[in-house]
């Protein structure tokens, strides 16, 4: 009898290992025919990806698998998978070398070492210290062993001081268990999208954008589809265009204000529109708010927090606000069953951050004036740097907000790498390539994060360096 049942067991493991091996003829003949189709395109002069193709074929496939009884979820990521092989058989124009700000930090630490004084515009990191009861509170807390492994969100005491922090500052309700204090705002990105997106989702970006977004879109398994946003419109989203790109395969938006490049913070009509269509689309809406704090407009930070309607991660840190760039420190907040995922990643990855640096956290909350003070700061620095860029060869968004100004350089021809690579040898100032956020090859970004005086002289030298190309 069991003889029978293992012929049985077997004969289906055949038919099973067959169907397989089919499958995957289909797929070589698919990814053939993709390949000429790469070529009619290349020979009409047509662009690789098609956005509307796509969205034909994700139709038909939502249908079919609703026809055949297969999750529409697993369809549409298994078509993702085609779709992403199809795009690497077709025929590419060559790659662009495309430089970062950490290529050109290299670059600039180079020349430091051989005695060179560099003006650092590169890196987005501020140059204020931690406040000084920071400072010593890590020191004591340390000092007395609190040096211990905590829970994996992070100690109850810090969750909550963050949660009575979120309802001063934007009025928003949330318990201290949907808060999880993280490796900074960074380790944040990475749990909002290992918790939301499985391999073969899309997720939304809004360029131009921080490039760990992309790649960490990518590191989870997911594909990012870009939203771009253009200098013409005051780095507006369009509303039309981003309903356009989400497909039956998103998962996810991220987004970014005040921005890291551009500096631009929304205004309260387009965050609820993005926030609108979400929810209407069912996405997770994950807004990083780490430069909340550097807001020059005047007018309230709009907050995801102030939408507990929509499914959300807000993102924020300690690095920008108070200078603990170093320290590691930052925070997530969201609904408690996606606060339970993410902190059980966060438990098997890292287990927790260091006690004495949620104790560090803690007392940051309580200097409120030195993140005003900081942000004032940036404020003053952005109304310099823009007024000493006014009669240069550039065209630009004055900053609402962060610690970034992001130029375009109106000469033709230049491209952005190679103009951060040509200034920093010429003249000795480093700025982040405009390639490495999006599509922005004539754009370099500016970091604030130095003295007033030192950032004025840098945009004389770059206005120098532009003349010698016009
Ligand atoms: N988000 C944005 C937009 C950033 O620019 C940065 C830092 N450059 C971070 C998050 C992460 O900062 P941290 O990990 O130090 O909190």
């Amino acid at each position: 009898m069991s003889c029978v049942k293992d012929n049985e067991l077997d004969r289906m493991r055949n038919e099973v290992l067959e169907i397989t091996k089919e499958i995957l003829r289909l797929v070589a003949k698919r990814q053939s025919l993709c390949a000429e189709i790469g070529k009619l395109k290349q020979a009409k002069g047509l662009s690789i990806e098609d956005p509307s193709a796509e969205r034909i074929l994700r139709e038909a496939i939502t249908k079919e698998a609703l026809a055949l009884g297969i999750e529409k979820d697993f369809a549409q990521r298994l078509t993702t998978q085609l779709i992403e092989e199809c795009i690497k058989v077709q025929p590419k124009p060559p790659e662009k070398k495309v430089l970062t700000h950490r290529d050109i930090a290299r670059m600039a630490e180079a020349l430091e070492r051989q005695g060179v004084r560099v003006i650092r515009m590169d890196v987005g990191e501020p140059d204020f210290r931690a406040p000084s009861v920071v400072v010593e509170r890590a020191y004591q807390e340390m000092k007395a062993g609190r040096s211990r492994y905590t829970e994996p969100k992070g100690k109850q005491e810090l969750r909550q001081a963050i949660a009575d922090y979120v309802k001063m500052r934007f009025d928003a309700d949330v318990k201290a268990d949907q808060v999880i204090a993280t490796m900074g705002g960074a380790f944040g990105v990475y749990l909002a999208l290992a918790s939301t997106v499985s391999p073969g989702d899309e997720v939304i970006v809004i360029d131009p954008s921080w490039p760990i977004y992309k790649s960490c879109v990518r590191y989870v398994g997911g594909r990012p589809i870009v939203l771009e946003t253009r200098l013409e419109d005051g780095w507006e989203p369009n509303l039309d265009e981003l309903n356009e790109k989400i497909s039956a395969a998103t998962k996810a938006i991220i987004m970014n204000y005040p921005s890291n490049p551009t500096g631009k913070a929304l205004g309260k009509k387009t965050f609820k529109g993005i926030v609108e269509i979400a929810q209407d689309r069912k996405l997770t809406l994950i807004s990083d708010e780490v430069y909340a704090d550097y807001n020059f407009t005047g007018s309230e930070h709009n907050t995801v927090l102030n939408y507990p309607e929509v499914s959300y991660v807000l993102i924020s840190s300690f690095s920008k606000s108070w200078g603990m760039t170093g320290f590691r420190v930052g925070f997530v907040i969201s609904d408690l069953d996606r606060a339970n995922k993410m902190a059980a990643i966060q438990s098997m990855l890292i287990t927790c951050i260091p006690e004495f640096i949620q104790y560090a956290a803690i007392e940051a909350l309580k200097c409120l004036d030195e993140a005003k003070k900081n942000s004032e700061v940036m404020r003053e620095r952005a109304e310099a740097v823009c007024k000493a860029l006014e009669p240069l060869p550039v065209s630009f968004y004055k900053p609402d907000g962060a610690m970034y100004v992001f130029p375009r350089i109106d000469v033709k021809g230049i491209d952005g790498s190679e103009f951060a690579v040509k200034l920093l040898e010429n003249k000795n100032v480093s700025v982040a390539p405009g390639g490495a956020f999006g599509n922005y090859f004539n754009y370099f970004r500016m970091s604030l994060g130095q003295p007033k005086e030192v950032l004025v002289e840098g945009v004389k030298r770059i206005g120098e360096f532009l003349s010698t190309l016009s």
